[in-house]
């Protein structure tokens, strides 16, 4: 398995619109810096995946025929964004796997073009191929799944987005080794805030769940701010991530 990172900002994304902070301004000198849609990129015997699709220029990203299936934490706009154009395309259809939710997202059940919804049952895995994918039920204001994907010996989750975890999915990724948590972590520490979590939250679940490796997504530019004040802060396995980055196999 393979994991890229596409994006690994908030809704808003950095640079933010106005905002003339210190990440904010860096991110508009240097494109490395952005943070722009929290999405992930996932390889696996000879198809590719994406985990959302929030990115706008999936339809040059991917040419057709390239795109495999598409797995949905949720139906929020920063994370089916990039499916309003993508829809219209031509060729066989793509199949998007996601929680069951009566109001999606604007139109897109209605006009669904070549995308294909398969609403999928929490705890109850399903294969993509010789991929074992299990939904996890998340703590947001949606309804929302994390995905732990299985390949061999292997097994890594996503999870975003999410204010903690709910005992029966935490149960679950507990139950054996991680080789990769990616987590929701859109805050500093002691910015409580309803359905993500801080940095505090995030050290605490990767304490307790204790992967080989965690790292950090959906960041907001106040916590990217806080990074860049306190360089060191992270613990050893436990990264931020950036977009673009591969972020398995761990290097
Ligand atoms: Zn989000
Ligand atoms: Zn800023
Ligand atoms: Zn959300």
């Amino acid at each position: 398995m393979r994991l890229r990172l596409l994006g690994s900002g908030d809704a808003a994304g950095m640079p933010l619109y106005g905002c003339g902070c210190e990440a904010c301004d860096a991110a508009s000198d240097s494109p490395v810096l952005r943070r722009t849609a929290c999405s992930a990129q996932l390889e696996i015997g000879g198809r590719t995946y994406l985990l959302d699709a929030g990115q706008m220029s999936l339809t040059q990203r991917f040419p057709s025929g390239s795109l495999d299936g598409i797995l949905l934490t949720h139906f929020h706009v920063d994370h089916v964004q990039g499916l309003f154009h993508l829809r219209w395309g031509v060729g066989a259809d793509i199949p998007v796997y996601c929680p069951e939710d009566e109001e999606g997202c604007a139109d897109l059940y209605k006009h669904p073009g070549m995308l294909c919804f398969h609403p999928q049952q929490a705890f109850v895995p399903f294969m993509l191929d010789k991929l074992q994918v299990t939904p996890l039920p998340l703590n947001h204001s949606k309804p929302t799944f994390g995905y732990l994907m299985m390949w061999q010996r292997e097994r890594i989750a996503y999870l975003t987005d999410t204010k903690g975890l709910p005992s029966k999915t935490a149960e679950l990724l507990g139950s054996d080794k991680l080789d990769l948590m990616v987590l929701d972590c859109s805050h500093l520490p002691g910015c409580d805030r309803p359905g993500h979590n801080n940095l505090d939250d995030a050290l605490v679940w990767h304490n307790i769940i204790a992967p080989r490796q965690t790292v950090l997504t959906h960041i907001g530019h106040d916590l990217d701010i806080w990074l860049k004040a306190n360089p060191r802060v992270l613990p050893d396995g436990v990264l931020a991530g950036h977009d673009e980055q591969l972020v398995y196999p761990i290097s």
